[in-house]
């Protein structure tokens, strides 16, 4: 051994023990290593930003790179631009939220959003609830914090609420170990469902009763292809701390986010930004700012519905052509994903390199779990980012695969 290597094995004893716990994802790696032209990937939650008008984007760029440069490359402040934040507080006022911009503070992406929750509300052993399968990226960002996760199941009409009820029975009201719930209500990730208006309502009511933070996470509210606008949780309670982002509705390349709360926990989640990171990119708010403001972006947002629509109208005839009957999966009404659960017996993260092999790719379903325990006969399959062909090929591909498996 060299010197320098065991330097580096001492470095690595001494890892706190909460990131000693976290789980390297295998499934990654394995991505990683698809590198081949020939497959097709159903795994990856990327917008296709090829859909932007470059002539938007160049406008957008050369305000931050020409007119406001001396902004754009200077510090600012902790909460962010004051303009950019106008921009946010206008695209709720869109969705039925009304917020004052001194209730919004910018974050590098919605990922930044769940770390600096995480990190003001949680100590260790503390309760957070989510939906069972939620987004890898908040177990992720939470699990820094070693929180006792509870996940509630979803059907079809998103969150079970008696299921809700049934576990803050359990918790037991005014718990001071139960900091919040966090809930993506529109095309959920990864399931694709979407929360009903009644028990949107009671889940507000529920967090009155048992006294927890709601934390709504909405990176895919606007896109919508089919079905009826949803009043968000923050429209029905001002308490509600609501998570956007632009990375879905323009580009995620740029690290642009936002968390709208009341003042008592902005001013909270604002320390603790400071801590993290001073402030955001003040280049990338510039760039957002004009880009909402100066361009046509809701032409845009309409081209990226009509595609996102296609191929998932397209997905959805592929699953009914080839899936077999053994096999359910949701219906999205908007969003990017699918969730598909397989029989039981079927393991889809073990089968995950017959399918690369067949050239194909999806998320395997334990990943959406803390315990990595549950979900592993389901998958995550997303429409976003492949053409219609592609997703039926794909699909075809997947079917073969499933059907190996099958016990006849
Ligand atoms: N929340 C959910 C539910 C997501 O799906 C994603 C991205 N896939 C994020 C948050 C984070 O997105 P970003 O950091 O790009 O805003």
């Amino acid at each position: 051994m060299t010197s320098a290597h065991m330097r580096f094995e001492r470095a690595t004893e001494k890892v706190a023990g909460r990131v000693r716990k976290m789980r390297p994802s295998a499934v990654r790696d394995l991505f990683a290593a698809a590198t081949r032209p020939d497959i097709i990937s159903l795994s990856g939650g990327m917008p296709d930003v090829s859909l932007l008008p470059q002539s938007a984007v160049r406008k957008a760029a050369k305000a931050a790179w020409c007119d406001q440069m001396a902004q754009a490359l200077q510090y600012g402040g902790t909460d962010g631009r004051l303009d950019t934040r106008r921009v946010f507080a206008d695209l709720m006022r869109d969705e039925g939220i009304r917020c004052k911009p001194e209730n919004i503070i910018i974050t590098s992406g919605g990922q930044q959003a769940l770390d600096l929750i995480a990190k003001t509300f949680v100590d260790p052993g503390d309760i957070v609830i989510t939906e069972g399968p939620t987004y890898l990226g908040a177990l992720q960002a939470f699990s820094a914090y070693e929180p006792d996760v509870r996940c509630i199941p979803f059907d079809d009409h998103g969150m079970r609420i008696d299921l809700l009820e049934a576990e803050l029975q359990r918790i037991g009201p005014g718990n001071p170990r139960l900091k919040f719930l966090y809930t993506i209500p529109n095309f959920q990730n990864p399931g694709g469902v979407t929360l009903i208006p009644e028990r949107r309502k009671r889940l507000i009511e529920l967090s009155h009763q048992y006294g927890f933070i709601v934390v709504e996470d909405d990176p895919y509210g606007r896109l919508r292809y089919d079905g009826g606008h949803v009043l968000p949780l923050k429209a029905l309670d001002d308490s509600v701390v609501y998570l956007g982002t632009v990375s879905k509705v323009f580009a995620p390349g740029l690290r642009c986010g936002w968390i709208a709360a009341p003042s008592g926990v902005l001013a909270k989640v604002n320390l603790v930004k400071q801590g993290s990171d001073l402030c955001g990119s003040s280049f990338d708010q510039v760039l957002v700012e004009h880009y909402f403001t100066d361009t046509p972006w809701q032409r845009t947002l309409r081209r990226f519905v009509r595609t996102y629509h296609e191929r998932r109208d397209a997905m959805l005839r592929a699953l009914e052509a080839y899936f077999p009957p053994e096999a359910t999966w949701t219906r999205p009404e908007g969003g990017f994903f699918i969730w598909v659960t397989l029989p039981s017996y079927v393991d889809a993260a073990s089968m995950l390199p017959e399918a690369l092999e067949a050239g194909v790719t999806y998320t395997p379903g334990d990943g959406f779990f803390p315990d990595g325990r549950r979900g592993r006969n389901c998958m995550r399959i997303a429409f976003c980012f492949e053409s219609p062909d592609n997703i039926d090929e794909a699909i075809r591909r997947l079917a073969l695969v499933i059907e190996q498996k099958l016990e006849l």
